[in-house]
């Protein structure tokens, strides 16, 4: 062959699979035969290295929709015109296919240790007044948390450049033909992270992260329920080495109020009326959370009913209303003028009529 590859033989015939395994099949097959013809178990044979690499190049095609289209329309010559010549090297198969040796080989702890790690969560609790729970509002946090290091832009390098290993090019592992230590597979410049710091940076001495006071401002949802939890995505502690950061959870916890109380997103709240106008009917200014509001009170209003003002409740961002719900509480009278209870004693006598 002109470009020095072996004539290939049938990718599904490579793993052993029929042309219309799943992905799974596929996988399982390629798991298989990745773990059989392993470097690190033959070392030195050309053969095993010749099927490990074929049966990398068939999971790489037949894992990949658009390729194993490709692959089952027009062939090898489908291939090469989208530009896939199959993996070159142990170490391509290594970095593309890394979570399926994980498993294997336990990769995927040593690199959890050096590799990059999402920043840890944070968790802020608040207490907000009923006022600011109803109509939504702003809240000024301040707190201590990791950030990346400006100076190094997180990399914990001093040019601020990306700190990659120059033994293995950042890929983290060295070939089977390279040495024939145990461990050769995690290149051992930097312990199978692809990372090497020869420069550390000063202000973060090559952490890439430093300890700042933040003080960061959170919108309050309109009509949030006490107990509510707000994420901000990224405000947590920054990651380490390149990993993202993690998450804010904000714990919202909502004051109660002296006069209304939150049924959803209506607003309930008790009406005193004296009861000569529950009687006759008429106004009474009432609180609502926009400030006073003028409520009609019809004739012959009766203790503990409960009257509507629309819209007057919670509006949500998402364009939902509740509404004020007034129950009326009728008032007696603490103590008669003479003429009032001339007057009375007359509506007495009416009513016996
Ligand atoms: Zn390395
Ligand atoms: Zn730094």
């Amino acid at each position: 062959m002109a470009n020095g590859k072996v004539k290939e033989r049938d990718y599904y015939e490579v793993l052993g699979v029929s042309r219309n395994a799943t992905n799974d099949e596929l996988k399982k097959a390629y798991r298989k035969l990745a773990l059989k013809y392993h470097p690190d178990k033959n070392p030195g044979d050309k053969t095993a290295e010749q099927r490990f690499k074929e049966a990398a190049n068939a999971y790489g095609v037949l894992s990949d929709q658009k390729k194993r289209e490709m692959y089952d329309s027009r062939g090898s010559a489908g291939l090469d015109d989208m530009g896939f010549h199959g993996f070159e090297s142990s170490a391509d198969i290594f970095s593309n296919f890394g979570d399926i040796f994980g498993d294997i080989f336990g990769k995927r702890s040593y690199r959890d240790r050096t590799g990059p790690q999402k920043g840890s969560d944070l968790r802020h609790d608040i207490t907000i007044s009923f006022t600011d729970a109803a109509l939504g509002s702003e809240r000024q946090l301040r707190f201590t948390k990791s950030e990346a290091c400006d100076a190094c832009n997180g990399t914990g390098a001093k040019n601020g450049a990306p700190p990659v290993c120059p033994q293995c090019n950042g890929t983290g592992h060295i070939s089977g033909q390279q040495t024939s230590v145990r461990s050769f597979y995690a290149c051992p410049n930097c312990s199978g992270s692809g990372r090497k710091i020869d420069n550390p940076c000063n202000t973060c001495n090559g952490e890439g992260r430093v300890t700042k006071t933040r003080s960061l401002s959170v919108k309050i949802p309109a009509g949030i329920n006490n107990g509510s939890t707000l994420k901000l995505s990224g405000q947590g502690e920054a990651g380490v080495r390149g990993g993202r950061a993690g998450d804010l959870y904000i714990h919202v916890k909502t004051a109660s109020h002296p006069y209304f109380e939150r049924d959803g997103l209506n607003i309930r709240y008790d009406a005193h009326i004296p009861f000569t106008k529950a009687a006759l009917g008429g106004e009474i200014e009432i609180p609502t959370l926009n400030g006073k509001a003028t409520l009609k009170i019809p004739k012959c209003t009766q203790s503990h009913q409960t009257l509507r003002m629309a819209g007057l409740g919670i509006k949500t961002k998402d364009g939902r209303k509740g509404n004020q719900l007034v129950r009326t509480i009728i008032d007696m009278p603490k103590k008669l003028s003479e003429r009032q209870e001339e007057l009375l004693k007359e509506l007495d006598k009416l009513e016996k009529d």
